[in-house]
């Protein structure tokens, strides 16, 4: 078992002056200090090896160093790092904005814009949105995370840790329910629930706020921070058409479920659903900082010349990888194998939630699946303490995962979709066992 409490001075070294130096406000899920890292595992400086089911939070879908980004970006860096796209564009720009534009959801013509954060890729979109609407609302929904800046840590919803202490925060954001089958008021059943989402939001519009007055609604198809949280096609399509007919800007922020996350390129395919604006960023580029909004070319291009940019963004060498990284998903077929490898986590933790007291619920969109833990499967009581026991746990013995969740009680898996058949199970094997006795442990000490 790897403990890197213990393996050598190197890590507590480097927490001691981390504390010195670096902002405790940036929280870090584990104690490993990365080494190196390729494909599925990172190293830590004792040469511990870690198998990654987070893929830093979503971002290396084509898994970490993959060979092809990798020359991708060194060709580039032999060539030009950043004369700024604001003084003297360059094609490797260009060509990635016409690959978007044909690769995201929608049969129109369409226009790209590149930033370097997925924040910064929401905050871009709604000023698209309000420009080429000249309306000023904007809807996001519960358990919502779209980022840290001002603007978009007011569209997130989780108040601690993403928003005490920071306001005032802007006006004119309005907060909608989002399903969550799982703890819908008790007996009902899905369809009813999206009925009542529905109207929810026909009435909220009706009595509660001006609905000429929304500019956009902006959405993740599936919740991320929020917990994995899958709406159904009824909803989606319900809100779509509530757009359509009031002329609202509809935003999907694939920003941790684009790139083959759920199975698809983009998982609002999953929903027939063709956003005006998509947002993007995370896989976008294999690691690099990039981010982008593609859409309707009408609503990308309301900002008038030098209302939109930023002196780093689109950056050369994220563009670079962001070609590489689409070449990679086209010809590794990862599309199919992010489908082969939904059904495999999907019905390995479905057999775990018969066999564990503790597994309240299992869903997920291909291999974007979460496990959901309670204290109580009657009561659904959030086990966020188990959790926390098992996420640290499981990277002692060389698993890294993450939780996530309004009540921090969801294991949530985001590994390379290039992770290989036996170190999916050796993860599996370890994140079970992990499970099954931390949950013991809890049963034992509830039943005392
Ligand atoms: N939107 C979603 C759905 C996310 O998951 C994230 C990051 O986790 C963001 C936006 C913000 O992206 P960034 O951290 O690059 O600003």
């Amino acid at each position: 078992m790897v403990d890197v409490y213990s393996s050598g001075n190197r890590a507590n070294d480097l927490k001691k002056r981390r504390e010195t130096a670096v902002a405790r406000g940036l929280n870090n899920v584990t104690g490993i200090y990365v080494n190196s890292a390729s494909g599925s595992t990172l190293k830590d400086a004792e040469g511990n090896e870690y198998i990654d089911f987070a893929g830093g939070i979503g971002i290396q879908n084509t898994g970490h160093n993959h060979p092809r980004v990798v020359k991708a970006i060194q060709d580039q860096l032999s060539k030009f790092i950043h004369p700024c796209f604001h003084v003297t564009p360059y094609e490797i720009y260009i060509r990635l904005a016409e690959r978007l534009n044909e690769l995201t959801p929608g049969n129109f013509s369409k226009k790209t814009m590149l930033a370097n954060s997925g924040a910064e890729a929401n905050e871009n979109a709604i000023k698209m949105a309000r420009k080429y609407t000249g309306k000023s609302g904007i809807v996001v929904f519960d358990r919502a995370f779209h980022g840290r800046t001002l603007l978009t840590m007011s569209l997130t919803s989780k108040v601690m840790p993403y928003k005490k202490g920071f306001g005032p925060f802007p006006g004119e954001i309005y907060r909608l329910p989002y399903p969550y089958y799982y703890r819908s008021d008790e007996g009902l059943t899905r369809d009813e629930t999206d009925k009542l989402m529905l109207n929810n939001l026909h009435n909220f519009f009706q009595y509660e706020a001006d609905k000429d007055s929304i500019a956009a609604v902006l959405i993740e198809p599936v919740q991320g921070e929020g917990g994995f949280v899958v709406p159904s096609e009824t909803f989606m399509q319900g809100l779509k058409k509530f757009c359509e007919d009031n002329q609202i800007v509809f935003i999907a922020d694939e920003i941790q479920t684009g790139f083959g996350r759920t199975g698809k390129m983009f998982a609002m395919e999953h929903f027939g659903v063709e956003p005006d604006l998509t947002t993007m960023s995370k896989s976008i580029a294999g690691g690099l900082p990039l981010s982008a909004v593609t859409g309707k070319a009408e609503i990308v291009d309301a900002p008038e010349p030098g209302q939109l940019g930023g002196t780093l963004g689109g950056s050369p060498l994220g563009c670079a990888a962001g070609l590489a990284v689409l070449d990679v998903i086209e010809e590794e077929n990862l599309l199919d194998r992010s489908v082969w490898m939904g059904e495999k986590i999907q019905s390995a933790f479905s057999r775990l939630k018969d066999e564990c007291e503790t597994i309240g619920d299992v869903r997920g969109l291909g291999p974007m699946c979460a496990i959901e833990l309670v204290a109580d499967k009657k009561t659904k009581e959030p086990a966020k303490e188990l959790t926390a026991n098992i996420v640290k746990r499981s990277w002692r013995e060389g698993l890294i995962i993450l939780s996530s969740g309004l009540y921090s009680n969801v294991l949530r898996f985001l590994p390379p979709l290039t992770m290989d058949e036996k170190t999916i199970d050796k993860g599996l094997a370890i994140l079970e066992r992990v499970i099954e006795d931390e949950s013991k442990q809890l049963m034992d000490i509830q039943g005392e």
